[in-house]
């Protein structure tokens, strides 16, 4: 787990997506890393600095992984791909893994106010300079 290479490509992310406006807000999902949110929002604000993104309400949206067991029915949240082998309740291992583990910028948000919702989910995808539909 890499935190600061994490928080350099969100912003990274979100300075691609505000295309030099300044932006307020930045919200980011983040699955299946067991991550201290404490870590990540500090994170982002030191990469942010001197940046469009600098002073922005950073939005964390965690997502653990979870096991879902067909033997007892639980779904239980797990910390790490190394506890997705077997149900943490019953043991079973009859169990599917749900969610998914990346980091996703969900949207930000410009100095105005207006929100700006990504085209692609994945934050590495480049918006393309073609005109509007
Ligand atoms: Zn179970």
């Amino acid at each position: 787990m890499h935190e600061m290479g994490m928080c350099d490509a969100i912003v990274d992310a979100a300075r691609k997506r505000a295309r030099g406006r300044p932006v307020s807000g930045v919200k980011v999902r983040i699955g299946g890393h067991p991550v201290d949110p404490d870590v990540i929002d500090q994170g982002v604000r030191l990469a942010a600095e001197g940046t469009e993104i600098e002073g922005a309400r950073i939005d964390l949206v965690l997502e653990p992984l979870s096991v879902h067991c067909r033997d007892c029915g639980g779904t239980t949240p797990v910390g790490s791909a190394a506890a997705l082998a077997a149900c943490p309740v019953c043991g079973g291992v009859d169990v599917e893994t749900r969610g998914r583990d990346d980091v996703v910028l969900e949207s930000i948000t410009v100095a105005a106010g207006r929100e700006v919702v990504p085209d692609g989910e994945a934050a590495s995808v480049p918006d393309g300079e073609a005109g509007s539909a």
